[in-house]
């Protein structure tokens, strides 16, 4: 008997962020994307969140490639870690998504121990059993790709993010030939973007940008500063165009922006006067009019420029009365308190901020309805897989298939690690496997679990208070007063009995020398606990430390 066609989600569904998605047949897998997801208000200290592939870790001969289908940190963000642990992986990405790769692979020092391969809009690859097909998607980044997957069970389409944009401002709009062509062969499954599944109609074309652009540097009296993502290298097009026609020089300002700008001018896919660019610093001497910069930060990351710049503590970048910024992005979902603080901040140090919807400096990559609806009937899928969604997107595309009439039963909406099995073209739901969060933050990958996220929220709520505890390592008779050591949880001038109580209660229960290390450090915790919630109604994190 043949094997069955294997689809697993490992990342993007029931979630906006760290896409990840793994092809099986037989002893060999395709990966397509591994992107990163911001984490949410709750999560802290976490920088960021990346996909669970324990499933593919003792599979490692089976694994032909990962195809990239395009540069954005949700599809790419995941790599340096999967490299990591697998640098024999290979990955083939087309010109611009490779170079934004390369520039994130030297900074994590492994980019010459990995194995980047170049592909095309409309080329072909051979992987294992696999048959590529790569088609020209649009989308707010250059250079993106769909894939089609010939396999043995048959044909399987992946749209990567896409919109039916029929003026991109790279003038390469999405391969509606290609898409049809497929859906004249016959397509097994479809998974398709379902990011803007909740918004009618079509999203209006990145031109539409260049307009809302114009009318703001026709009407800025002072300096301009356009925030944006690092990767959105059409939007940095844009900005520049506008910058050349109403007579302004441009200046970038953040690591990655800059890494970005300069990989994607030399690969062209940014064109850019040479007298256009001047240096941040240069541009102080200038009559503000004659300036516009442009930064990351608009996500309202505390570390960013724009961040800084919003609280007075960047160290080049100062607001004055008559600047104006444009936040040319959505915020991610999760983002928008942060966003909002930001715009606060600016305004507040007198800038006139212009945002989405105040004003059309922004618009989606992603298909609306009408594109989706579009995407379906070009393909005609057997099957139909929703991905690239929170829950209620999947939902939204799902309703849209059966509008155009994919049949309820021929939609399958997955969770990250669901698989689905396709066998003599009948699809079942497969085994599951691990399909959760892995955390990065500062210290590593996967340090951090439930548990330590749950104790930093107990630390920023209410603190900590530790009790050390002397006693004689014969007798266990107590040699010195405890000592009580508190942070973040009541200032000790006005709490003195609090804490003079607290150091009584650790005298009484470590006087009874019966109790052996852990019984004591188990009993102090909960006293105390109890003990400084009677007094103040907070419970902070009890650390009682054994000498
Ligand atoms: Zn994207
Ligand atoms: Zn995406």
């Amino acid at each position: 008997m043949a094997s069955p066609l294997r689809i697993i989600p490992l990342g993007g569904c029931g979630e906006i962020g760290k896409n990840m998605t793994a092809v099986e047949y037989g002893k060999n897998i395709v990966l397509i994307d591994c992107g990163v997801m911001f984490p949410e208000n709750d999560m802290l200290g976490i920088d960021f969140i990346i996909p669970d592939w324990q499933y593919l870790r003792d599979k490692r001969e089976w694994l032909r490639g990962i195809i990239v289908t395009h540069g954005h940190e949700d599809h790419t963000g995941g790599l340096p870690y999967l490299l990591k642990e697998m640098p024999d992986l290979p990955v083939f990405a087309t010109k611009l998504t490779r170079g934004l790769i390369e520039v994130k692979l030297r900074n994590h020092k492994i980019l010459d121990a990995t194995r980047l391969n170049t592909i095309e809009a409309g080329g072909r690859l051979e992987l294992g059993p696999f048959g590529l097909e790569f088609f020209r998607v649009a989308h707010s980044i250059p250079d993106g790709v769909g894939v089609g997957i010939t396999t043995p069970a048959g044909l399987i389409v992946h749209t990567g993010d896409f919109k039916f944009d029929h003026t991109p401002v790279d003038g390469k709009p999405t391969d509606f030939t290609k898409l049809a062509e497929f859906g004249g062969r016959g397509v097994l499954a479809l998974m398709s973007d379902s990011t803007n599944a909740d918004q009618p109609g079509t999203t209006p074309s990145e031109r539409v940008i260049d307009t809302a652009f114009a009318h703001v540097f026709r009407e800025a009296k002072g300096r301009i500063i356009v925030g944006t993502f690092a990767s959105l290298i059409s939007r940095i097009q844009q900005v520049a165009n506008a910058a050349v026609k109403h007579n302004r020089k441009l200046a970038f300002t953040g690591t990655s922006m800059l890494e970005n700008v300069k990989m994607a001018q030399k690969l062209g896919y940014l064109d850019l006067p040479s007298d256009l660019i001047v240096r941040l610093e240069d541009t102080k001497k200038m009559a503000p009019e004659r300036v516009v910069i442009m930064t990351t930060g608009t996500q309202g990351e505390p570390s960013s420029v724009l961040a800084r710049v919003s609280i007075g503590q960047h160290s080049q970048i100062q607001i004055d009365r008559g600047d104006t910024i444009i936040m040319s992005s959505h915020p991610i979902p999760g983002n928008e308190e942060m966003v909002n603080r930001t715009i606060n901040r600016l305004f507040q140090r007198g800038a006139n901020v212009l945002y989405d919807p105040i004003a059309q400096v922004h618009v989606s990559g992603h298909a609306s309805q009408e594109e989706q609806k579009l995407m379906l009937n070009l393909v005609r899928p057997d099957y139909f897989i929703p991905v690239h969604g929170e829950l209620r997107h999947l939902r939204a595309h799902e309703q849209l298939a059966n509008q155009v009439g994919i049949a309820p039963q021929n939609v399958f909406v997955l969770e990250n690690g669901q698989s689905i099995e396709f066998d003599e073209g009948e699809a079942r739901i497969g085994e599951r496997v691990p399909g959760g969060y892995v955390y990065i933050d500062g210290s590593g990958v996967g340090d951090v679990g439930p548990a330590v996220l749950r104790d930093r929220e107990i630390l920023g709520r209410d603190g900590f208070v530790v009790a050390v505890v002397h006693r004689d390592s014969d007798t266990g008779q107590l040699i010195d007063q405890p000592e009580i050591i508190s942070k973040g949880f009541i200032y000790v001038k006005d709490a003195e009995h609090i804490i003079t109580g607290a150091a009584d209660a650790v005298t009484r229960i470590a006087q009874d020398t019966t109790l052996n290390d852990k019984a004591l450090y188990d009993k102090i915790k909960e006293t105390l606990s109890e003990y400084l919630y009677h007094e103040t109604k907070r419970r902070p994190m009890i650390i009682p430390v054994l000498s």
